[in-house]
């Protein structure tokens, strides 16, 4: 057994007086956070060694002692929502600053997706697993639907609302993990575009053909709302639908991944796949979607944090080790294959015939094993 973080997320069901509430709450969290931002470039733009709002904590306090009194109707809201958000923008505005990262920006109400982080402190936030109810700071029991259940110590929890206007819970928890047990297999994917992944036992595995009647529909959705006046009331509905059916294809996508993953890490004990440079390929435009749709950066964030939790290994290869155009049986390397048109090919060498991806998966487990010995060594 070992602790771990795990989510748990869970949809809710506000009456209508929580509705208006919790509305608030998100309009607070943005309202404070766009504040305190304005305020820092103010004073940046005075000043640059001004320590006024320095750091997260005199940034509360600023938002306490001035901020609240001049709209007190911050106080109606769950104050950690506000900590929260200041917290962020502190993280992210010193983010900026120190890893380069984009600068911070204003939060519009437009992008429709709304959320805050509440603390747990003195048993201010319960779920009631009979009932089917669960109790947050300033908004008393709300109705849920929970699925599953958790034991473990509640850390934090985000609330938040989709752009088609559902609600949800998500807790993070600090709770004990039994471990799968142990084997000696191993297996290497190679990430492609054509099929989601493809295993060196030659397994392929494809994520378009799962959301592609969604996809369908919702093309045609966006070709009817180009139609509709802006604004209007058949647009509004429209847009929900369209905000339903992306969430509909992201959700579907995303347990899909986590059946992928769980079966890799619960099959072997040594997972190996390529180093990709997600955030570089994904500047490039044409390959920007397919990387997007097939949710490579989604399904390794996933096989790491799970083999942390089960006593595996998952080893990412050398970014730069040329898996495609190596031949596995004889070690030639075959330029032409860096045209990604060419799905098999002929070694000239050998005369051993690959199915591209398929070579590329064995040659990552011959590397990553070789990686892995080397890493023993030294
Ligand atoms: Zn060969």
């Amino acid at each position: 057994m070992n602790t771990v973080i795990k989510g748990f997320k869970y949809r809710i069901y506000p009456t209508e007086k929580q509705e208006i509430q919790l509305n608030k709450t998100f309009g607070c969290v943005r309202f404070v956070y766009n504040q305190i931002l304005a305020k820092k470039i103010d004073l940046y733009k005075e000043d640059k060694d001004n320590k006024q709002l320095k750091n997260k904590t005199t940034c509360n306090n600023y938002c306490n002692r001035e901020l609240k009194k001049e709209y007190p109707w911050l106080k109606e809201v769950d104050k950690f929502a506000l900590t929260n958000s200041i917290y962020n923008l502190d993280n992210a505005y010193k983010k900026f600053f120190t890893e380069h990262i984009g600068f911070p920006k204003f939060k519009s109400k437009k992008n429709h997706y709304y959320s805050y982080i509440t603390n747990f402190t003195n048993n201010n936030i319960k779920v009631d697993f009979n009932n089917n109810k669960i109790q947050l700071p300033k908004l008393k029991w709300i109705k849920a639907k929970l699925h599953r259940e958790f034991k473990g110590k509640i850390l934090f929890a985000t609330v938040s609302k989709t752009p088609s206007g559902k609600y949800f819970v998500s807790f993070n928890v600090e709770c004990e993990h039994q471990e799968l047990k142990q084997n000696n297999n191993k297996i290497a994917m190679d990430l492609g575009i054509k099929d989601l992944l493809i295993t060196s036992n030659g397994t392929k595995i494809d994520n378009k053909k799962l959301t592609y009647k969604y996809e369908q529909k919702l093309a045609k959705l966006q070709r009817q709302i180009a139609k509709k006046k802006i604004g209007s009331q058949n647009w509004k509905k429209q847009r929900i639908k369209i905000a339903r059916l992306h969430e509909k294809i992201t959700n579907t996508r995303k347990d899909n991944l986590h059946k992928i993953s769980h079966k890799m890490i619960k099959e072997n004990q040594l997972i190996f796949s390529e180093n990709l440079n997600i955030k570089g390929m994904v500047k490039n435009h044409n390959l920007a979607k397919s990387i997007h749709d097939c949710g490579w950066y989604e399904l390794t964030r996933q096989l790491t944090y799970k083999s942390e939790w089960n006593g595996r290994k998952y080893h990412k290869v050398d970014r730069y080790y040329p898996s495609s155009q190596l031949c596995n049986v004889c070690g030639y390397k075959n330029e032409d294959t860096k045209n990604l048109n060419i799905r098999f090919w002929e070694c000239p060498q050998c005369n051993t015939k690959h199915d591209r991806d398929e070579n590329a998966s064995i040659n990552i487990l011959n590397q990553g094993l070789k990686e892995l010995e080397l890493e023993k060594v030294s």
